[in-house]
């Protein structure tokens, strides 16, 4: 089973589809699925308000777990640039995303704060954000995707050093359960000279305080 975790390394896991292209269900029995929930809630998917809604969900989840289909480390990999000596700190603050916790298939939205220390080669934001797209758009838990972004950048990039915040809301806990509003949930990844040095945690810390 080449896809199972037992068999992979944890660099596959990390942006791998995890379900055979081989294995993969069609789009009918998708919607089929789509309509087995609505009827599961209580309501009929032949009405007409509901006739278009499985092929809509199903089109949707395409969009939202576009991740499984993108290899950040490939994408990272063919853009460093020389720095030309910028050795100061990089930061990426206040990225949106949107996610799905993989306990209910709830959203989870909230933001992303990026930074690393360059050692020689520097990165285009554009890639830092699609860093985070290709991680979040998956079934996740909040400390799973921290840790990947922070590694994933961490192992291609190889600066001196990276640190990753996610601030988010998890609507699995505002919508159900223990219903409660306004909570959020914050994660943090420090790599390298950010874990090691505090003064360089702090500067980064103060950068991503300093926004409201
Ligand atoms: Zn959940």
């Amino acid at each position: 089973m080449e896809f199972t975790e037992s068999a992979a390394t944890s660099r596959d896991i990390r942006w791998r589809k995890q379900v055979r292209d081989d294995q993969r269900p069609t789009r009918a029995e998708a919607e089929a699925a789509v309509r087995t929930l609505i009827r599961w809630a209580g309501d009929d998917p032949d009405r007409e308000g509901l006739a278009e809604t499985p092929a809509r969900v199903v089109r949707a989840y395409e969009e939202w777990f576009s991740g499984y289909a993108t290899d950040p480390e490939e994408f990272l990999r063919r853009t460093f640039e020389e720095t030309d000596g910028y050795d100061e700190m990089v930061v990426l603050r206040d990225i949106r995303f949107e996610s799905f916790c993989e306990h209910h298939i709830a959203p989870i939205i909230g933001r992303a704060h990026v930074a690393y220390l360059p050692d020689r080669r520097v990165i285009g934001i554009s890639k830092l954000a699609r860093l985070i797209e290709a991680y979040s758009r998956r079934l996740q838990i909040q400390e799973k995707m921290t840790a990947q972004i922070a590694n994933t950048l961490n192992e291609v990039l190889m600066p001196k050093g990276v640190a990753v915040v996610i601030e988010a809301t998890h609507h699995c806990m505002t919508t159900r359960g223990v219903h409660k509003s306004g909570v959020s949930m914050v994660t943090s990844q420090m790599l390298g000279s950010f874990r090691t040095d505090p003064s360089t945690r702090r500067e980064f810390l103060s950068i991503i305080g300093e926004r409201s």
